[in-house]
Order: structure tokens, then C-alpha cells, then sequence
């Protein structure tokens, strides 16, 4: 082995949480390789949030046929338009397949700064009740750590990170280290108003908590809500690998990265019980590599882990590195959308708002908080926002110069209200590696087996319900509602497959985010995951990142690892 292929740490994946491993462990002292399976990205040259509509071939809509040809999967995300395309997988060289009669759309990142490009950017804290949820209620493992295990993490990753919100002082959604909120237009202040006046379940209708900067920090700007959020930020105002952690890796001098490295799997040593390292296969030339390290952090996305995991196979793991408990692949889950409604208000008409404000506004979970619902456990956030645009064009008769004028009339006020819900672990929601199905790489593709369980669709249905009911007690007319569940994935929230726990012989991960079979391999993207909860989760996986290296390390200094 040459000096040149062994390292203190290696990382693989360079998103959200990769890029939390990369800074902590260059800024603790470990000569650290990051391994990212995509190409290099150059701010500069790579970010096109500022590219106008009439500068795009497509007016933003891109190719349709490319499209379908080629990422037919991630087409169904929003952000994969003419621009943002770039920044999701190729569907075609990333296959995976399905069981019968299930429906999983996996969207994928695979570039330096993995999703962290692309992500919506709402950070929400978890709670005790949710950390203690499977404990009480029987659904999946109990979590081996509380809220307050986990709290300094969040303080410590916002403080980063750079986060606006506004305190509310609520339990179940605790406060962060909040730069100054953004600010409410004047229907949401409104529908604020009547959440507060009218129900006395606990509502409330808050400014999102958003990794976006509203006060410069670090060398990055603040916002100047120009919109486009998922195709780049060139003034670093949003929270990503690329704009944020990466650059204070590399400030360390202490981080090798390199692109274009596929890690394929992991190589374990029976002797030790420790990983010694990982195989690498160059993306562009296929030539096979080793890089071996004291400690790996497998950061490569909720599945992709879970892959490299089920594909490091050996006599003594023939099912899969890290599953002698047989959970490695199970308890998949996502957070169920589509329950949602939406009005129109009359009034404001001497308003408008200006700029793209790049959040929304966020309504905390109010059923199952203090009182038990007769229906369904857990419960669900809601998202959505209140503003005021253009005419729609569609329904604007006319033509030439009179319907170009009545183009730029403004329409009235309109609000949307959304549910993201919990969903329970369900052991038989599952991930294997599907020997029929190799991606380019030649490495097996994934099958996945997971559906919507009975109460996950409650709560779809809960959320409509309550979504009409709040837009209705403020005055809106003309209220439409949905209510049938988007499909699993599109959320884009995937979690667990290598749960964390108390016990090994239920988990693949203790409370430090160790392998139990393997403590010097560190799993913390959401395939730690023990339960969902209904906040978007990334802030989570960055804050038990952040939490597993100062482990590591302290552990690495006892000579534990
Ligand atoms: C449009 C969109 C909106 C979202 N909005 C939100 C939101 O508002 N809030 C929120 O909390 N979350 C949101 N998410 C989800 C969020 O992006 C993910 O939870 C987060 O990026 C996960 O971080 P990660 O590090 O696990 O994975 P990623 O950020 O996906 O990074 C994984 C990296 O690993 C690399 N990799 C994969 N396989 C290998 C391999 N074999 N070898 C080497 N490298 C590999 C990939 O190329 C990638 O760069 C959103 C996602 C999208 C796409
Ligand atoms: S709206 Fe703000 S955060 Fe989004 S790309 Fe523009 S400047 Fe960056």
C-alpha cells in the first residue's frame, strides 16, 4: 500500500453530510479524503441561479425529450428543470428496480455537493416527542439518544450553517440559533392572526426556518432573494457543501478530494472487526483503486450507503457489511405529501410583494402533541405560503397589444397549505441489491420494496382536512383540496435501511452512529435513521455528523478505534 492511498479518515459522498465529516474532521487534525462519485463543481463556472428565462433555450422548461429519455425518475422533482437538470442523476447510468405493484421515485444528486445544491433548505429541529415516539407508541426500535443528547449538535451546526426563523418558544419544535426571521406577507400575518384567534389546538403559522443567510457570515452574503435557489448560489447564501463546509475543509489544507470516485465497497478485516478502507473505481477511466484509513464515514445519501453496505460482502458478512442483526435494508421510509388545500383571498389589493422570498411558511404539528387523536398516531407539519402574482395568461382572453397590457395586471391574493407527515417504520419497506441490474459501474443496482402504510395515508387525509379547515376560518374562498398521497420518495426525505439503536441485535448502528459490527465505520445520513418524524431531516443528519466525528476522534485519542 502506498503512502499516497492511506489517510487518517476517508469520506465518502461530499453532500450534506459529507461535507459536515470533511470540515470536522480537517478542523480536528485528520488528514481526510473525500471520495465523491460525480464530477467536480466550480461555483463559478457551474451555478446558474442568474441566468434569465429569456437566456434559456427552453424558457426554462428544458428539453422534454432529453428529459424523458434520460432522467425520466428525477424529471418528476421540481428543481430538475432546464437549468437545475444538471444537478440530478442520469436515470439511464443509475438504475434501480422495483417489486411489483410499488412505486419509488429515488432522486439523486451525484456531484461534488451532492443535493445540498438542490435542497429546499427548511431546517426544523426534532423534539422529544419525537425521539421518544417508537418507545411509546411500539412502532420500529427506541432511539438510543434524546433531544438533549443531540441539542449542543443542532446550536453548533446552525451557528454554521447560518439559519433564519423566528423563536416560538413550542416543545415539539424546539428554538435554533436564528438569524433575523424573514418577513410574512400580509395574508400570511393575517392567517397567523385567525390560527391564534380561532383554534385552541395549539396552531400556529410561523416564518419557515431556512438555511439562508438574512446577516452576512463567514465571507457569505446575505440573500438578495433573487429566487432560483436549486440551480446555485454565487453570494453563498444558502447553506451547501460548496458554499459552505467544503471551503473550511480545504482552509485546513488537510482534505484531499476527489471527484469522480465511485466507491463500490467496503474492505473489512475479521481479525480486527475494522474497516481497513474502501474500493474505488475511477467513474471516467473504470481504473480499480484502494484507499485505506483508521476511520470511514459513509455519507454517501440514505441508499447509496445502504448499497455500498449490502455490497460489501464477505465470508464473514455474506448478507451485507454491518447486518448481523438482518435490519441492513429495512425500515425504509419518506415523508407522505399530498394532503393540501388551497384559496383565494379578497382585500390587500393596494398591496404586492416584492422580491422571491426563497422560503415559506411553516405551520408546527398540532395532532398527537398533547391529546391522543382516535385515528392515527404521530402527526404532520404544514408548508405552503401566501402571496400574489400576475394574471394567469391561460385564462386571460385576447391578443396583441390589449392582452399584453392585461397581462401585467396583478391577480388576487392566493395561499397554499401543505402536509408533510410521518412515516412509521414498517420493517417490511425494504432495500436489497438486485443481482439481474448493474448500474455503469457495473456495481448491482437496488431493488426497493416499499409502500404507504394505512396510517401514513391518515394522515394525507388529516392534513387536507385541516389545510381547508385553517384557509376556510380565515375568509378564503373558492378552496380546493387534495388528498391523495404523492408517490413514496418524492419528498426526497428517504431515511433509514441502517437504523440506529440500543440493541445490536435489532440495529445496525448505536448511538454513536457506529457499526456495531465495525466501530470504526460511521454511517450518519439519514440511513441512521430510527423513526422519520414529520421536520425535514437534514438538519438532523448534520448535527448527529457533526456529533459521530467528535466521537471519532475522541475515540481515535483513547485508541479505541
Ligand atoms: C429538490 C430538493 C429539495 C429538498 N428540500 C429539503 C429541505 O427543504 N430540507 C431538508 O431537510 N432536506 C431537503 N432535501 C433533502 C436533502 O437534500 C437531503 O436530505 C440531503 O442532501 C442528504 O444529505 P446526504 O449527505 O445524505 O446526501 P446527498 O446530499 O445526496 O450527498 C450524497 C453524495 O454522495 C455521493 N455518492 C453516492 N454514492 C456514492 C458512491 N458510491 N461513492 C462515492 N460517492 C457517492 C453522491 O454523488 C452525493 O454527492 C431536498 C432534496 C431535494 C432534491
Ligand atoms: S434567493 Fe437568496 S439564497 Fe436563493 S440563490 Fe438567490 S441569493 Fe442565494
Amino acid at each position: 500500500m502506498t503512502q499516497a492511498n492511506r489517510f487518517d479518515a476517508i469520506v465518502v459522498g461530499s453532500g450534506i453530510t459529507g461535507g459536515w465529516a470533511a470540515k470536522d474532521l480537517c478542523e480536528k487534525g485528520l488528514r481526510t479524503l473525500v471520495l465523491e462519485a460525480g464530477r467536480d463543481i466550480v461555483p463559478e463556472r457551474d451555478y446558474v441561479e442568474h441566468v434569465a428565462p429569456w437566456e434559456m433555450h427552453f424558457r426554462g422548461r428544458g428539453d422534454r425529450r432529453k428529459l424523458a429519455a434520460e432522467q425520466p425518475i428525477q424529471k418528476e422533482c421540481y428543481a430538475c428543470d432546464e437549468m437545475g437538470s444538471r444537478f440530478f442523476v442520469n436515470d439511464i447510468e443509475n438504475p434501480y428496480t422495483q417489486s411489483e405493484g410499488t412505486d419509488f421515485k429515488w432522486i439523486r444528486g451525484r456531484q461534488v455537493g451532492g443535493r445540498s445544491i438542490t435542497w429546499g433548505r427548511q431546517v426544523y429541529r426534532w423534539s422529544d416527542l419525537d425521539f421518544e415516539a417508537n418507545a411509546k407508541d411500539g412502532h420500529g426500535v427506541d432511539w438510543p439518544i434524546r433531544y438533549a443528547d443531540i441539542a449542543p449538535w443542532y446550536s453548533y451546526v446552525e451557528k454554521f450553517v447560518g439559519v433564519t426563523g423566528k423563536r416560538e418558544g413550542l416543545s415539539q419544535l424546539p428554538d435554533g440559533e436564528f438569524q433575523k426571521p424573514m418577513d410574512l406577507t400580509c395574508v400570511e400575518e393575517h392567517v397567523r392572526g385567525v390560527l391564534a384567534s380561532k383554534f385552541n389546538d395549539g396552531r400556529i403559522l410561523t416564518i419557515g426556518r431556512a438555511a439562508v443567510l438574512t446577516e452576512a457570515l463567514n465571507g457569505r452574503g446575505a440573500c438578495h432573494y433573487c429566487g432560483p435557489c436549486e440551480r446555485g448560489c454565487i453570494t453563498r447564501s444558502y447553506f451547501s457543501s460548496p458554499n459552505a463546509t467544503l471551503p473550511a475543509a480545504r482552509r485546513t489544507k488537510r482534505m484531499t478530494l476527489r471527484p469522480n470516485s465511485v466507491v463500490e465497497s467496503m474492505i473489512f478485516d475479521a481479525t480486527t472487526r475494522r474497516v481497513t478502507g474502501v474500493r474505488v473505481l475511477d467513474a471516467v477511466t473504470m481504473q480499480a483503486r484502494e484507499y485505506h484509513a483508521k476511520v470511514v464515514f459513509l455519507c454517501a445519501s440514505t441508499l447509496e450507503s445502504t448499497r455500498i453496505l449490502l455490497n460489501s460482502k464477505s465470508p464473514e458478512f455474506p448478507d451485507g457489511l454491518a447486518n448481523s442483526s438482518g435490519e441492513l435494508g429495512r425500515n425504509l421510509m419518506d415523508h407522505t405529501m399530498g394532503g393540501r388545500a388551497s384559496g383565494t383571498f379578497d382585500g390587500w389589493s393596494d398591496k404586492v410583494s416584492y422580491g422571491r422570498r426563497p422560503n415559506g411558511i411553516y405551520v408546527p404539528r398540532f395532532r398527537n402533541v398533547k391529546a391522543q387523536h382516535p385515528d392515527f398516531l404521530r402527526g404532520y407539519g404544514m408548508q405552503g405560503g401566501g402571496s400574489r402574482g400576475r394574471v394567469n395568461a391561460d385564462d386571460t382572453p385576447g391578443f396583441g397589444t390589449e392582452y399584453k397590457q392585461a397581462l401585467r395586471a396583478w391577480g388576487p391574493w392566493g395561499f397554499s397549505l401543505g402536509g408533510w407527515g410521518e412515516c412509521l417504520p414498517n420493517h417490511d419497506n425494504k432495500v436489497m441489491l438486485d443481482a439481474a441490474r448493474t448500474d455503469k459501474w457495473g456495481i448491482p443496482a437496488l431493488r426497493i420494496d416499499c409502500t404507504w402504510g394505512e396510517n401514513d395515508v391518515k394522515l394525507v387525509k388529516d392534513a387536507s382536512r385541516s389545510a381547508a379547515e385553517m384557509l376556510e376560518a380565515a375568509g378564503a374562498h373558492d378552496i380546493r383540496t387534495e388528498d391523495t398521497p404523492t408517490q413514496m420518495g418524492l419528498c426526497i426525505h428517504e431515511m433509514g435501511t441502517a437504523r440506529m439503536g440500543r440493541d445490536p441485535k435489532t440495529s445496525v448502528l448505536n448511538g454513536w452512529n457506529q457499526a456495531w459490527d465495525a466501530l470504526n465505520l460511521f454511517v450518519t445520513d439519514g440511513a441512521c435513521m430510527a423513526s422519520s418524524g414529520c421536520q425535514n431531516p437534514s438538519i438532523t443528519y448534520m448535527a448527529l455528523t457533526a456529533r459521530a466525528v467528535d466521537h471519532a476522534v475522541e475515540e481515535l485519542k483513547r485508541r479505541n478505534l
